[in-house]
């Protein structure tokens, strides 16, 4: 697989992976940060706040810039400068693939 696409993937999902990590990296702003600056997490229901599994499934928001593109070191991918632009160049500028804007 594409490492790009196989890092991605750890952009989502990823609380445990980020409570693990040294250091994280935003893919959108390519700023690097240590993980307990993340304060925002999205993906979890009021209801399951009690639920580990739920928990688990969070998504870590980026808190110098709020989007959803968060990579930590424990991915196995290398937080830094060179790669977060890569990252940033594959999914944010060039090859993001949208969703058709549906039109009422
Ligand atoms: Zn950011």
């Amino acid at each position: 697989m594409n490492e790009l696409l196989a890092a991605y993937r750890y952009t989502t999902n990823n609380w445990a992976q980020i409570q693990a990590s040294k250091l994280c990296g935003c893919c959108n702003c390519m700023q690097i940060f240590p993980p307990d600056e993340i304060t925002a997490w999205a993906g979890l229901d009021l209801d399951r706040v009690d639920d580990p599994a739920a928990v688990a499934q969070q998504t870590a928001m980026c808190p110098r810039c709020g989007n959803e593109a968060v990579l930590g070191d424990q991915s196995g991918f290398p937080v830094n400068a060179p790669f977060l632009l890569r990252m940033n160049e594959a999914w944010f500028q060039r090859t993001l693939i949208r969703p058709a804007i549906k039109k009422k």
